[in-house]
């Protein structure tokens, strides 16, 4: 059966897209850690980071690098802390998460964003990225 990022993938489910290529997309995590939380996926359904082909598992960590410049113009924060988990959804993903305190990266500390503020957030991102030589 398809993952929820698949589906996402194929626009089958609606999401707060912030950057996408022939083959990753970025979008906003619909449960953040921190304002600005976003997922960087291949589109290939891979269950877990280290069984990626190399070429696939370095032009993921190429993709999120160019989304994660464009979150830290964009969100105000100290560091971008990056995670690999995979414990809920088996779908390949790397969180990019814009920091200000540790407990951000604890995955237990939720923030509450409306609609209009994820798809105000991801115009932004999508903005900052566009500029992105
Ligand atoms: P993990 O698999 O790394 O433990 O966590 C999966 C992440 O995906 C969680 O942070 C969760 O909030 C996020 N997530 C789960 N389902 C959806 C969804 O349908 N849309 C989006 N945008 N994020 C999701």
């Amino acid at each position: 059966m398809a993952t929820i990022f698949t589906k996402i993938i194929n626009g089958e489910i609606p999401s707060y897209k912030v950057a996408e290529d022939e083959n990753f997309i970025a979008f906003l995590d619909i449960n953040p850690n921190a304002k600005g939380h976003t997922l960087c996926v291949p589109k290939q359904e891979v269950d877990k980071l280290f069984d990626l082909d190399e070429n696939t598992y370095l032009e993921l960590m190429k993709f999120s690098r160019k989304v994660a410049e464009a979150l830290k113009k964009t969100v105000p924060c100290k560091r971008i802390g990056m995670a690999v988990i995979g414990l809920e959804v088996p779908h390949v993903h790397v969180h990019l998460i814009p920091l200000n305190t540790m407990s951000e990266m604890t995955f237990t500390n939720k923030i509450s964003m409306s609609s209009e503020a994820l798809t105000t957030l991801s115009e932004e991102i999508r903005k900052q990225l566009s500029q992105t030589v």
